[in-house]
């Protein structure tokens, strides 16, 4: 039987409306609300650092905002918590989007670091203000009404909590099922990849950094209605870190991961606090200790999380191929026969006192494979860099159809047309051939995290698998759709990424080393593919070392060495020549 999207949140909701029915103890129905509420923030801790890959022990202030912004406003203002619910959302978003503007474009350990230093600032910005009750907070928060209902208590408590959390976690497995989903899925694996395919990593990351924010917010709206009092502790750096850790425990790259950690840690948490003072007689911070055994065993015996072991029993959810009825997406108009593609005028490029690209110049015609050779660390990789923006130029200048490129961001050449493979595959391992070779054709769709959250775009989802389909099936790999990328050979995953990079439409190809490590059947597979790709018109640069490949597909080669354009011409030039044969034998001397 198919799962629809819907099979899983009204399961979801169906189980939690009978969890309130039943005659549990309220002790046990305020324990799963307090889960609730924790998962409502670790859910955003997934998206952002377990798939998106961005560390942060701040999301505990994003709850402060959002709880103290409902209890100002409540309380002083006499707002509906309705209303300030919705107000509380917005300055999250507001203050998330500036803190994330100024730390997402840090890279390694800056970007926890400048968590933590938020994280602390806001905590204290809380406990310093006047207006916020300071160390002491607001008291007298009241309650959620809907009609005469009061539901922030008890068991309409618990439903609302979790109706949030079904909600959170229903938009965010559609979030990661569509376009906006790859490329954040993308993010993780350092930017060059992404921005090549043409996402823009920045925009994403912020993206991303808001949603999370937005589920912590609604978290800190929950408590402050709950608890009917709010002060700093809760929002401090140890609940910061204290989330994070759920998520690693739960399981950090997937959904189910979150509520996982948030129950185990809450559970664990109450254990504690019954047994540490019987083993140890006295109370102090044990708790803390032993969660920090339990987070290095995790991280030593369960790396990807409690969850992730389920998972893996779990049977996977299969997408069916039902894009075969979908309308194929518009071409772009290519370059009549004949037109200059591409043309590099004296492209230099300096590392250090390296001139890896000495003042190169060629051009490439519409409809002709060429090839860049060269020895190793001729610069051919590095002009590729050059061409598709990767690196700048120190100097000199590309021309594409006739338009200068030099100086665009990598994805601003990418929507003009050129797209690429790399030296060492580009990939997401752990996402399936078809989704990796869709993230390829990006730019040529436009629904957003909201369509994509509400399930409004699978008209265009459709479309967009429907090309990566076809273009699988262009290279030869119509058989493995469904395979997740990292399991592929290494000949299938460059195969992958040129559908990949085909799936962009592309009016220039660069292809850099596509058969290093292919088999000879894969080598003659792959000649296959390039020289049905030109009959149809495409334009290809092509950098490879082996010449029975290079001799057998390309109409014109361009040898360079030491950096340094030798010598240019048709395949039987260059194999005549004894510039180029000194030079390659030079390398192997
Ligand atoms: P090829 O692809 O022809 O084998 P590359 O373009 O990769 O050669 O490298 C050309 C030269 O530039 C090499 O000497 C290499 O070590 C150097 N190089 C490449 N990239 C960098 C970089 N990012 N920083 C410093 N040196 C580099
Ligand atoms: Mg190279």
């Amino acid at each position: 039987m198919r799962r629809s999207a819907l099979t899983l949140p009204v399961a979801g909701l169906a189980l939690v409306v009978l969890l309130a029915w039943l005659p549990l103890p309220d002790f046990w129905i305020a324990q799963l609300s307090s889960i609730g509420q924790y998962s409502l923030v670790v859910l955003g801790l997934v998206l952002l650092t377990g798939i998106g890959g961005l560390t942060s022990f701040g999301q505990a202030a994003f709850v402060g905002i959002g709880a103290y912004a409902t209890a100002y406003l409540t309380l002083q203002a006499g707002l509906s918590p309705w209303i300030t619910l919705a107000v509380g959302l917005a300055l999250t978003a507001a203050s998330a989007a500036v803190i994330g503007w100024i730390t997402l474009r840090m890279s390694g350990h800056y970007l926890p670091l400048a968590t933590i230093a938020w994280g602390l600032a806001l905590y204290y910005l809380m406990g310093n203000l006047d207006a916020l009750g300071r160390y002491d907070g607001l008291l007298g928060v009241p309650g959620i009404a809907l009609g005469r209902w009061d539901l922030s208590q008890g068991r309409p408590f618990f439903v609302l909590t979790w109706v949030l959390v079904l909600l959170a976690g229903f938009s965010l497995v559609n979030l990661l099922d569509s376009r906006t989903g790859r490329a954040i899925r993308s993010l993780n694996g350092g930017s060059r990849m992404a921005e090549a395919m043409g996402v823009n990593t920045l925009r994403y990351k912020i993206g991303i950094f808001l949603i999370a924010a937005l589920f912590a917010s609604v978290s800190g709206w929950l408590f402050a209605h709950n608890q009917q009092t709010v002060n700093p502790s809760p929002f401090g750096i140890k609940w910061g870190i204290e989330y994070l850790f759920m998520a690693v425990l739960g399981g950090a790259g997937y959904v189910g991961g979150a509520v996982t950690g948030a129950a185990v840690t809450k559970l664990l948490e109450d254990q504690l606090q019954v047994l540490l003072p019987k083993l140890f007689g006295t109370s102090g911070s044990y708790d803390t200790i032993v969660f920090g055994v339990v987070l290095v065993l995790v991280l030593k015996y369960l790396p990807d999380g409690v969850w992730a072991s389920i998972a893996r029993r779990l049977p996977r959810r299969r997408r069916s191929a039902d894009w075969s009825g979908a309308a194929p997406l518009d071409d772009r108009p290519k370059p009549a026969p004949g037109e200059a593609v591409l043309e590099v005028h004296a492209a230099r490029k300096v590392f250090g006192g390296l001139t890896a690209v000495n003042d190169v110049s060629f051009s490439v015609r519409a409809g002709q494979i060429v090839g860049l050779i060269g020895p190793n660390g001729a610069g051919k990789s590095t002009t590729f860099n050059l061409i598709t923006g990767v690196l700048d130029l120190t100097a000199g200048e590309v021309l594409f159809r006739g338009e200068r490129i030099s100086g665009l961001p990598s994805r601003e050449i990418a929507r003009r047309g050129v797209s690429r493979t790399f030296q060492h595959v580009k990939m997401i391992p752990g996402m399936t051939v078809l989704e990796n070779v869709a993230l390829g054709a990006h730019l040529r769709g436009r629904c957003g995290a909201l369509s994509a959250m509400l399930r409004l775009d699978r008209a265009e989802e459709q479309r967009l698998l429907r090309e990566a389909a076809r273009q699988l099936e262009r290279v030869g790999m119509a058989d493995s759709l469904h395979e997740l990328a990292g399991n592929l050979a290494m000949g299938q995953q460059r195969l992958m990424e040129i559908a990949r990079a085909l799936c962009s439409d592309p009016a220039l190809l660069l292809l850099d080393e596509p058969a290093a490590g292919l088999r000879h059947l894969e080598k003659q597979a792959l000649a296959r593919v390039l020289r049905e790709l030109r009959a149809q018109g495409m334009t290809i640069l092509l950098v490879e070392h082996d010449m029975d490949l290079v001799m057998d597909v390309t109409d014109h080669i361009v040898v360079m060495e030491f950096g340094t354009h030798l010598m240019e011409g048709t395949p039987a030039e260059v194999r005549q020549s004894p510039a180029v044969r000194a030079a390659y034998l030079g390398t192997e001397h």
